[in-house]
């Protein structure tokens, strides 16, 4: 299977994308594991504690508001089960609230059951579950069941019943997702759309490893290009949809031009804007809305 950009329409990656995560969705975490080594687990730690959600309200939102964070392509939630945890936990502050959304029900649906499992009744009670496509934030619904396995569980924007209005999110996190997206100036225009003034973008991804690491890039590429389609094939069952993972990696753009294109969307950077990881394998970028 190919799903080189060039060849592909938008709507075609996009059912492309649905079509690896539904196949993913059961094995997504385990796999996670094997494909970094665990790595995304310290990065995601990091990228939450940064961020710090609860500690003292982001500056667009009134000091004794609750707090909104809006995870998007939050998948089986490992940001958001964080963030509610730093949040209400680490740091005492209860009135944080996180709406995980998603283009793919397979994906919630996994996260919807651990969450049932996983966190106490009030981290529970703080969380959502939106279906959406990042592109098109004024079109959602809430998390459907999945009623077979047969059934599209692709969000079809016909069905949506809401949306995530203007100005009313304080901080929009982003991990692992943005690669995915067929169109992501359209993503950062609706991320700068729904945060209030003041609030915070935030985003975790695959990047570029520093050209210093030479010999340890080489090494990671052999490692991905080589063994994730083929951990892939052997835990999952599935070696094309681990093998578009990786050349998603390699498409995605450099640190500087996505904090370009961040800037483009209207987002202001503090100093560079954007944080290495484990020399540059992976990044985090901020940017605040004016
Ligand atoms: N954020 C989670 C994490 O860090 O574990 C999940 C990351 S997973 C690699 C990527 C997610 O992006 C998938 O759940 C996929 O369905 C979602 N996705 C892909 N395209 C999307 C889009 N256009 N809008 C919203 N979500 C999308």
């Amino acid at each position: 299977t190919h799903f080189g950009y060039e060849t592909v329409t938008e709507a075609e990656k996009r059912k492309r994308v649905a079509g690896v995560f539904t196949s993913v969705a059961e094995s997504y975490d385990r796999m996670n594991d094997l494909m970094s080594f665990g790595w995304h687990r310290i990065w995601k730690d990091h990228f939450v504690s940064t961020l710090n959600p609860g500690f003292s309200p982001l500056s667009g939102s009134s000091p004794s508001g609750p707090q909104h964070i809006l995870d998007i392509a939050g998948g089986t939630g490992d940001i958001a089960f964080r963030m509610l945890h730093h949040a209400h936990v680490v740091n005492a502050n209860p009135s944080v609230r996180v709406t995980i959304s998603d283009i793919n029900r397979a994906m919630l649906s996994v996260g919807k059951a651990r969450a049932t499992t996983d966190l106490p009744a009030s981290q529970q009670e703080a969380l959502s579950f939106v279906e959406a496509n990042a592109e098109n934030l004024s079109q959602t619904r809430p998390l459907q069941p999945i009623l077979s396995e047969t059934e599209q569980t692709f969000f079809d924007p016909a069905t949506a019943t809401s949306g995530i209005p203007d100005a009313s999110v304080d901080l929009y996190t982003v991990a692992f997702g943005i690669r995915n997206f067929s169109n992501i100036p359209a993503a950062l225009r609706e991320a700068h759309r729904v945060l209030k003034p003041g609030g915070v973008f935030a985003c975790l991804e695959f990047s570029k490893a520093d050209k210093w690491t030479s010999i340890f890039e080489s090494l990671y590429k052999e490692w991905s290009f080589r063994a994730i389609p083929l951990i892939g094939q052997l835990v999952a069952g599935d070696r094309d949809s681990y093998q578009y993972l990786v050349e998603s990696i390699e498409r995605f753009p450099s640190q500087e031009e996505f904090r370009d294109m961040i800037v483009d969307a209207g987002f202001v950077v503090a100093g560079k804007g954007y944080e290495d990881l484990t020399g540059g394998v992976a990044a985090i970028h901020r940017g605040m809305k004016p």
